[in-house]
């Protein structure tokens, strides 16, 4: 069902949906009002001097020269023409240097907080589909830049359509066959057009998975975070052999369309350039030699109006096949922007923690599809408050999952899990995740103080004291101490040449120290004192029993030591609870927990 909906919808890209572009002209209206009203406004006055100058005037020009017209008329005409041209360069000019540069800054500033919001939004599950991970990451990339080009192109066609509708208008009157040879030469162009779009998209397709594999290895090449590994392996070698075996991928897919494009746009060529424009030459040479009542003004009207015509079809067919493109783009971006989450977010408000229970609980994630593995079955258990719950296991064997269904960061396929008693689907997302404070195994630290790092978003002076024992209790203050701007320390180097970058295990402690500032009734710590030295994992396990004390604690931990202080553990193998107990209980059963604690403690009594 969820994974249905989070599907993308696959586009042929023979049909342009005006839907979405018109959506993303919605945003570009929305975020920039006026931009369309103003840019359309130049396209209005663009093409009326078009018509007025390329057609009419010339031909005024030439009657009068053949029919001999009052001089003082002409020169007020002409006079007329280059004031409204005066105007109109001067609007162009304060559009192309004032205006248009800060709406475009401001509509991708907006565009981009729109997108930011939304992926806020997505379910973690949408990460796990790859194919809308692809799509969502073009959408990401393209949309601003896109809506730019949007609006370009729609008062580019309607400036084409003014002008052509205009000029054919006056064409038509001097020679109906020569408009419609125009006509149909477009007609024609258009669909050599379609074709080379057709080819184009399908290149852009095939292209987009090699172009974000090179992406990986320029950020696994530039990247901090993969220089000591790259160093100190041969992962380097191999990226490399992989970069050029995927470069050279790349290269035979551009060599694989080259033929079929050179193909398409010398038809193209062949039809707009050679056809249309020395045919309709010639005709109108014929027609001013053969017909006298076609006169000098007809012909010059006829030469110019050819060659205008013939750069506004063309453009006219540019701009169609280019509004396939767009709403090939403008697809993705609104199935984006309209995704609907799959975590729906309940109405009750969660009130302070009594129990939590896990009833029959099995977990299959969406992706992948063609292979589907319940990583969960039939879990069932109860936590209470202030219990502490140990869940250990093998690698693979389901307890980050467990914790991911324990936040709602994913719903359980089958069962329900109850918070105070009643299903949490039912709760309101955010204040229901208020309640629980997280260590990540893959914990992130962002590029801002350590104050706004442990307080999970804005930190204030007021919060200075909190931040404080939220360090200590994860035992980072010596390190603290030794900072000169405590708190407002920046992390990492990313954006301040002064931050801080912290070593492995100091990170942790300050994700730990998030979880702590977060004071929540539930902690759940994803193998908290993985990256700690046996030291700092000892003083850990002794914070958390006093600055977990009153609260429920739910870890993950590969070391067993560290489970004795639980009220219960529980054993997982293959994504069921195999023993469950007190380490105490475990060890007299004599089973794979004892088997397990045996093994590691003979280890450490070696070491
Ligand atoms: P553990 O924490 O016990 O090491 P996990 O819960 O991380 O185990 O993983 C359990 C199983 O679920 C593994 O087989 C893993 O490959 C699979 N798995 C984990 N995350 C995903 C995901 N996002 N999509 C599909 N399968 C996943």
């Amino acid at each position: 069902m969820g994974s249905k909906r989070i599907r993308s919808r696959k586009k042929n890209g023979k049909q342009i949906s005006m839907k979405s572009v018109l959506l993303l002209l919605k945003y570009v209206r929305k975020y920039t009002p006026g931009y369309l009203a103003l840019e359309l406004l130049l396209v209005i006055g663009n093409s009326a001097w078009d018509i007025l100058v390329g057609m009419l005037y010339v031909k005024y020009l030439f009657d009068a020269l053949e029919k001999g017209a009052d001089y003082r008329r002409v020169l007020a005409v002409t006079f007329c023409m280059i004031g409204y041209r005066m105007v109109l360069t001067l609007y162009g000019k304060w559009m192309a240097n004032v205006y248009r540069p800060k709406a475009n800054l401001k509509l991708h500033e907006r565009m981009q907080t729109k997108l930011y919001e939304k992926a806020l939004q997505l379910d973690l599950a949408s990460y796990d589909n790859t194919e809308f991970y692809n799509d969502f990451i073009w959408a990401i990339r393209e949309s601003d830049t896109r809506a730019v080009k949007v609006l370009t192109d729609v008062c580019s066609l309607c400036s084409c359509v003014i002008t052509l509708v205009g000029m054919g208008a006056v064409f038509a009157a001097i020679d109906w066959m020569a408009a419609l040879v125009v006509l149909a030469s477009s007609v024609l162009g258009f669909f050599v057009r379609t074709k080379a779009n057709q080819i184009r998209y399908a290149k852009a397709k095939e292209m987009n998975p090699i172009t974000r594999k090179l992406d990986y290895f320029t950020r696994v090449f530039y990247q901090n975070e993969y220089a000591k590994e790259l160093r100190m392996g041969n992962m380097g070698a191999l990226l490399q052999e992989d970069y050029e075996q995927t470069a050279e991928g790349k290269i035979a897919c551009a060599k694989k369309y080259a033929p079929k494009l050179i193909g398409i746009s010398l038809a193209s060529e062949l039809i707009t350039s050679v056809l249309f424009n020395v045919g309709l030459l010639g005709y109108l040479m014929w027609r001013y030699l053969t017909d006298a009542g076609f006169t000098l003004g007809d012909f010059s009207v006829g030469i110019s109006a050819t060659w205008k015509l013939f750069m506004r079809v063309n453009q006219l067919i540019g701009f169609l096949a280019q509004f396939q493109e767009h709403s090939i783009y403008a697809e993705k971006f609104r199935t984006f922007v309209t995704q609907k989450p799959q975590i729906l977010n309940g109405t009750e408000k969660a009130e302070a923690f009594e129990s939590l229970e896990l009833r029959h609980v099995s977990f299959t994630y969406p992706f992948p599809e063609k292979n589907p593995k319940q990583v969960l079955s039939d879990v069932s258990f109860t936590v209470r408050k202030g219990e502490k719950i140990a869940i250990v296991g093998y690698n693979g064997a389901g307890k980050t999952t467990l914790t991911k269904l324990l936040m709602r960061l994913y719903d359980v396929t089958d069962g329900a899990i109850f918070y105070n008693g009643t299903d949490i689907r039912n709760y309101d997302i955010s204040s229901f995740r208020a309640h629980i404070g997280s260590v990540f195994q893959d914990y992130k630290i962002f590029a801002a103080t350590i104050g706004e790092n442990v307080m999970g978003g804005t930190y204030t002076d007021a919060q200075k004291e909190a931040v404080e024992s939220a360090l200590t209790a994860a035992g980072f203050s010596e390190k603290y101490q030794k900072l000169p701007q405590k708190a407002d320390t920046e992390l990492t180097r990313e954006f301040d040449e002064k931050g801080i970058n912290l070593s492995g295990g100091e990170g942790q402690k300050i994700a730990i120290a998030r979880a702590f500032a977060k004071n929540s009734d539930i902690l759940i710590l994803d193998e908290p004192s993985s990256a700690l030295d046996p030291i700092a994992e000892y003083e850990l396990n002794k914070t958390i029993e006093a600055a977990a004390k009153d609260r429920t604690v739910i870890f993950i931990s590969h070391r067993l030591s560290t489970t004795r202080m639980a009220d219960r553990i529980y054993l997982f193998d293959g994504g069921k609870i195999t023993e469950q107990g007190s380490h105490e209980e475990l060890l007299a059963k004599k089973g794979f927990y004892a088997d397990l604690y045996n093994s590691q403690f003979d280890k450490t009594q070696t070491a």
